[in-house]
């Protein structure tokens, strides 16, 4: 969604954002109170229930709005463009953690996350929106740049050699939903919904104590739901070729996940990859390494690693694959056929 269409639609909905209380001026239980913004380069939907909920959605929208300013690649005085200029840079406690847990996704995952490819992202244009098709010679080039392990982050001092650069914008998005939760839970509000740009987190239950329905959307037909997931305390989040990409004057789609291993847009069997855990920030990396590593990287993934995250995949055989653990709460809505991965 771009600015405009996003400013116009807070408009619209700015009438509604102002009611929260019931008629006789008091507040329900089962009223929500909503938030929405536009931050990290997305459109925010904040809802949250009861006591404490106004102030923790006020708190919520300051929060992202600073770490936004904090891990923003483009913006000139955030940390990371900071770090991406070059030498030892000292950067707030904060910035320096999620960079060292952020890293250890990149590892967990083989590389299929990579904090360092954004000297590649930047040529396709992907942060900018200035997109175009780079040379081959220049991919070549970049990709000598790229390598998460040259990041050094200690204490609060980050280095990274010349021409290396970070971005952390496949799991900004997650942390700051996992910030927003905590803000929720530290309000005593125990039942809300952040739906950051369509990763969603979910605290506790729905106010009537069932579990919230997050539907996932269908990569083939982006404005239709594919299936139904069923979740309390989780997060849901959804890396898909059809959420940033680009036409190229070849007639080929061009999306926003690139694969480390050759610096173009991931094309590895998956179209789109939902991960399902308690923690945003890890959902949020995986998912993209997940789309970028590819249907049988992902699978095995899933198998040989000790988290308690589950998957459902779309393979660009229009196939649906989702793993057992969510086998109770998944409703498949599509045409599609969906099939249970399970760990023997
Ligand atoms: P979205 O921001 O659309 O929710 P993601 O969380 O999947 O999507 O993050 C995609 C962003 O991550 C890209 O816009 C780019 O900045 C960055 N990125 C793309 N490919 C990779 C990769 N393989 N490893 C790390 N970051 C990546
Ligand atoms: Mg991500």
């Amino acid at each position: 969604m771009n600015r405009n269409t996003a400013a116009a639609l807070l408009c619209a909905l700015l009438p509604a954002l102002m009611c929260s209380c019931t008629e006789s001026g008091r507040i329900s239980a089962d009223t929500p109170f909503t938030a929405d913004f536009f931050a990290m380069d997305t459109f925010m939907s904040v809802k949250a229930y009861g006591k404490g909920a106004n102030d923790a959605l006020a708190r919520t929208e300051e929060r992202i709005k600073q770490l936004e300013d904090e891990l923003s690649v483009t913006r000139e005085d955030s940390d990371i463009s900071r770090i991406n200029r070059g030498g030892e840079v000292k950067v707030q406690q904060e910035t320096a953690g999620i960079i060292r847990q952020a890293l250890g996704y990149c590892e967990m995952t083989g590389g299929a996350l990579d904090i360092t490819l954004y000297p590649v992202l930047r040529e396709w244009g992907f942060t900018t929106g200035e997109y175009r098709i780079p040379e081959q010679s220049e991919i070549d080039e970049l990709l000598g740049k790229v390598g998460y392990s040259q990041v050094d982050a200690a204490g609060d001092t980050v280095s990274i050699p010349e021409g290396v650069m970070i971005d952390l914008g496949a799991v900004a998005k997650g942390y700051a939903s996992d910030c927003a939760a905590d803000i929720m839970r530290g309000n005593g509000v125990t039942s809300a919904l952040i739906n950051l740009g369509g990763n969603v987190q979910t605290v506790g239950t729905k106010p009537d104590g069932k579990p919230w329905k997050v539907a996932v959307r269908d990569p083939y037909a982006p404005d239709r739901d594919m299936c139904v997931v069923e979740v309390s305390d989780k997060a849901v989040i959804t890396s898909g070729s059809y959420e940033r990409f680009f036409t190229g004057e070849d007639g080929n789609d061009y999306w926003h996940i690139l694969d480390p291993e050759d610096g173009y847009p991931a094309d590895n069997g998956i179209v789109s990859a939902t991960i399902i855990g308690s923690s945003g920030m890890m959902c949020d990396a995986f998912s993209t390494a997940m789309f970028a590593a590819g249907t049988e990287r992902a699978v095995s993934f899933w198998k040989d690693t000790d988290t308690d995250i589950d998957m459902i995949l779309v393979t660009d055989e229009h196939k649906i694959l989702y793993t057992e653990g969510i086998s109770g709460s998944f409703t498949n809505i599509s045409d599609m056929k969906a099939e249970v991965i399970s760990r023997d």
